[in-house]
């Protein structure tokens, strides 16, 4: 496979045809902040936070390096005052849906964001694909996908073959940026539960799932 020289942050990268901006710049230690990235997993690009500013044959773009071949004499800059406001707002909007959310909250730190900027939508999914591809691409189970579309697009186990598959599997689980969907998970299954299971058990007299002690 054929090599050939970048530059990136003014460090000279020796790449492979092939190669993503992202994997480029691991290759010499350089960090290009990801969330929806997944080294087993092919190139995504959805939560955009990797964009960076790549010159290429007298043009200069804006461009999500996850998904972006390196090419041969490209110069690459990874962090900027542009990119910090760009990765800064995308921060706040995913905040919206996922305010908690670990990897967010560092990101938020490093960026200055602003956690409140946007109005909450917790729906503590920021539709980063992680554990929809992970389950397609790897485990070829697709026991969880997408519903809806635009704005009201979600992602949601099948409980027929969750039911089946992911109880003993949880591979994806660790992936999810925001930590949610083992909660949608435990939900699927409560959902999926036959009723008997699902009622509260014998002592409470109401619709509480308590085991008699809520008095
Ligand atoms: S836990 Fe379920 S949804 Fe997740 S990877 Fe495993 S089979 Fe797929």
């Amino acid at each position: 496979m054929s090599e050939f020289v970048l530059q990136i942050d003014g460090k000279e990268v020796t790449a492979r045809e092939g190669m993503t901006i992202v994997e480029a710049a691991k290759s010499v230690g350089i960090r290009i902040p990801t969330l929806c990235h997944h080294d087993q997993l092919e190139p995504y690009g959805a939560c955009r936070i990797c964009t960076v500013e790549a010159e290429a044959n007298g043009r200069n773009q804006l461009v999500a390096a996850c998904v972006y071949p390196a090419e041969k004499g490209m110069v690459v800059q990874t962090r900027t005052e542009k990119l910090a406001k760009i990765r800064k707002v995308l921060v706040e909007q995913m905040m919206a849906h996922a305010p908690d959310a670990p990897q967010l909250l560092e990101l938020a730190e490093e960026y200055g964001a602003d956690r409140d900027r946007f109005e909450k939508d917790p729906s503590f999914c920021i539709l980063c694909g992680l554990c929809v591809r992970y389950c397609n691409e790897v485990k070829k189970k697709n026991a969880i996908g997408y519903i809806d579309r635009g704005p009201r697009r979600e992602i949601s186990f099948i409980p027929d073959v969750a039911g089946k598959e992911c109880w003993d599997c949880k591979e994806c689980f660790p992936l999810c940026p925001t930590s949610a969907l083992q909660a949608a998970y435990v939900l699927t299954e409560a959902l999926a539960a036959p009723p008997e299971e699902a009622a509260p058990e014998a002592g409470c007299a109401c619709s509480c799932s308590c085991s008699g002690s809520c008095g």
